[in-house]
């Protein structure tokens, strides 16, 4: 479920809010002023990989065969 991110004009609160794709979007901010929300501009796909992941092989020597 994607997340937005909604901004009311009235008192300046930015929240998020998990909604459906489906669903439509908020247009009312429950605060006193009761201001429009504003959806604002998600970036989807935002992930950061961090460096890491050495991986070291160890050979090991197998004693005889035969
Ligand atoms: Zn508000």
């Amino acid at each position: 479920m994607p997340t937005y991110v909604y901004e009311c004009e009235a008192c300046g609160a930015v929240f998020e809010v998990e909604q459906r794709i489906t669903e439509e979007p908020l247009k009312e901010h429950d605060c006193e002023q009761r201001g429009r929300l504003r959806r604002l501009i998600t970036s989807v796909g935002l992930i950061l990989t961090g460096q890491g992941g050495s991986s070291s092989s160890s050979g090991s020597c197998s004693p005889g065969g035969g």
